[in-house]
């Protein structure tokens, strides 16, 4: 058979499930150890057998199996990284690029080598697979860069992250802003994505089924865990600082009050993601 009538195969079976088609191109690519524009040179050539039983084998443990395409092949991009990924942490989401993105602006911004910092202490909170503290780490070099998780599980993919790319950072297991408090650091950057999914929101069964709850849900109404880090946050900030935090696209509000109420003279701000939703929550004294 030839590669083009796999992948059109392979995508009606995903039409037929009612799931995302775009998966069945990924594995393709990934089975036969090509990049998108190889694939397309090759669509008229036949696939190997033993490749298309390889192929469908796995395609079938997402149609069937309802498994995220990225626990399946074992990575995913994120910020021009190939990260290792795997069912102990949160797949890392594009729009967790952008915080990335916004914070890498701002350490150029407020913490210059000309304002005297010949280096930047950075803490990454529920660090999972460490998309963040890795991207940050590898992006600007004169970070010294936490990360944490309770889960040390999670912490496993950090470090097979951090080691991927030859980093050194350093990794705290425990709650929130607990160990770094524990270890007596002090930081001039805050980062976190924390779970924030009200506990009794939907979520796809795909996210639920498969990625760990404890990576999704922040309590009641999705905030607890912003809450906890902001009322901690002052034990390990320097005197200036910048926090920056993924949020829900309808925590904006509630979430810079409470913001306003633990830093009630810094600058405060949200921005949106891509999609034009409030994703962002920035809090600085510059
Ligand atoms: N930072 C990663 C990212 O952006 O892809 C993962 C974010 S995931 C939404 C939230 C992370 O917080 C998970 O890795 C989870 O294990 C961790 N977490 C949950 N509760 C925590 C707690 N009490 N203290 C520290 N980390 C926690
Ligand atoms: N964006 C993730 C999801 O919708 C949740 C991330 C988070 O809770 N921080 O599955």
């Amino acid at each position: 058979m030839k590669i083009q009538e796999i992948l059109t195969q392979a995508e009606s079976m995903c039409k037929q499930e009612n799931i995302a088609e775009h998966p069945a191109r990924i594995l393709l690519m990934d089975v036969l150890n090509l990049e998108s524009y190889q694939l397309y040179a090759k669509l008229e050539e036949d696939m190997a057998e033993d490749k298309k039983t390889e192929y469908f084998q796995k395609l079938t443990r997402y149609t069937k199996g309802n498994e995220p395409i990225q626990y399946i092949i074992g990575y995913e991009y994120f910020a021009g990284r190939n990260l290792i990924v795997g069912p102990k942490a949160l797949i890392p989401r594009p729009e967790t690029e952008e915080l990335v993105h916004e914070v890498l602006f701002l350490l150029d911004d407020f913490f210059s080598e000309e304002a005297g910092y010949q280096t930047i202490d950075v803490v990454d909170i529920g660090t999972g697979s460490g998309a963040i503290a890795v991207s940050i780490a590898a992006e600007e070099p004169r970070t010294r860069v936490i990360a944490t998780d309770i889960s040390q599980d999670a912490l496993e993919v950090t470090k097979a992250n951090t080691e991927k790319f030859n980093l050194n950072i350093e990794l705290l297991q425990g709650d929130m802003v607990k160990p770094v408090i524990a270890a007596g650091k002090k930081v001039d950057v805050l980062l976190a994505n924390p779970p924030y999914i009200p506990k009794r929101e939907y979520v796809q069964s795909i996210v639920k089924d498969n990625e760990p709850n404890i990576a999704l849900f922040g309590g009641e109404d999705g905030l607890q865990f912003y809450r906890e880090i902001l009322m901690d946050a002052h034990k390990i900030l320097m005197p200036k600082y910048l926090l920056a935090f993924e949020i829900g696209y309808d925590q904006a509000e509630r979430l810079s009050a409470f913001a306003r109420t633990q830093f009630p003279s810094a600058t405060i701000y949200i921005k949106k993601d891509m999609q034009q939703k409030d994703r962002m929550l920035f809090i600085h004294n510059f």
